[in-house]
């Protein structure tokens, strides 16, 4: 490990399964007991706004009884001590990550705790409940939406994101099913480049063979030994 420098780390629903937040593809491949396309697609917003605004109302609500876990505490210790560059890219729509105290974090398919103006594209930070109508500060439009990238929608920050894969030495996934893109393919990107790949899951994600070396278990026990090894 001794050559590394620049890391960039993408983690997925799994990083925060231990915590007690459900996976997106739970049982009956449900989220929650919703279908994806459901609660996920600017469709599902558009045909009944109530379903998936309560859907996100509840996960939000459901963030005050959960806590980080090992992972996200080893990763936020992680990014206290690197020397060099580092990048953490979350899928994930939860706030463990900051919580757990990363600071240099992406989340690139939105926060429960935003609200996003469909009108004028303001975001605000949002605790509480967001029914639908509720009005924007900025432009007074009553569009305010849970920030979620939903499918079809462009994730935040892409081309931050590009640029650090692009200079990555190192590129590790953690929890993730390996289905979504664009996230799906940063391994290509990083590789393309250069960087070495490491995958922690708990089964082998959907790109497994794109990865130099993957490491199967509970993201609550691999990443904390992980990172023991990269400040070693
Ligand atoms: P996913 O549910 O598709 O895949 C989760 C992966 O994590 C699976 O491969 C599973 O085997 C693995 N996993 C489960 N428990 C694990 C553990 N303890 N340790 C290590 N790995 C474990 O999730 P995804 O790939 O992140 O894609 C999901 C999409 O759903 C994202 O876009 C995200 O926005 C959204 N989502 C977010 C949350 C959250 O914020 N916590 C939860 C559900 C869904
Ligand atoms: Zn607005």
């Amino acid at each position: 490990m001794a050559a590394i420098r620049n890391v960039v780390i993408l983690t997925g629903a799994g990083v925060s399964a231990e915590s007690g937040v459900a996976t997106f593809r739970g049982p009956g491949g449900l989220w929650e007991g919703q279908r994806v396309e459901d609660v996920c697609t600017p469709q599902a917003l558009a045909r009944d706004p109530a379903l998936v605004h309560r859907f996100y109302d509840e996960r939000r609500a459901k963030l005050a009884s959960v806590a980080p876990n090992p992972a996200h505490l080893a990763l936020a210790r992680l990014d206290a001590e690197w020397p060099g560059e580092l990048l953490l890219v979350t899928q994930n729509v939860d706030d463990l990550h900051e919580r757990g105290g990363s600071m240099r974090l992406i989340h690139m398919h939105g926060e429960l705790k935003s609200a996003l103006c469909a009108g004028c594209g303001h975001r605000e930070a949002w605790e509480e409940s967001l029914p639908p109508g509720c009005e924007c500060t900025v432009c007074g439009a009553p569009l305010l939406r849970p920030d979620i990238v939903f499918f079809g929608e462009m994730p935040y920050r892409m081309e931050a994101i590009e640029r650090a894969l692009a200079e990555a030495d190192l590129f590790v996934s953690i929890g993730t099913s390996g289905a979504v893109y664009p996230a799906a393919g940063f391994v290509q990107t990083a590789r393309y480049h250069g960087a070495d790949t490491l995958e922690m899951n708990l089964d082998p994600s959907q790109g497994s063979g794109w990865f130099a070396e993957s490491r199967l278990g509970p993201a609550g026990v691999l990443v904390p030994e992980w990172v023991e090894e990269m400040l070693a």
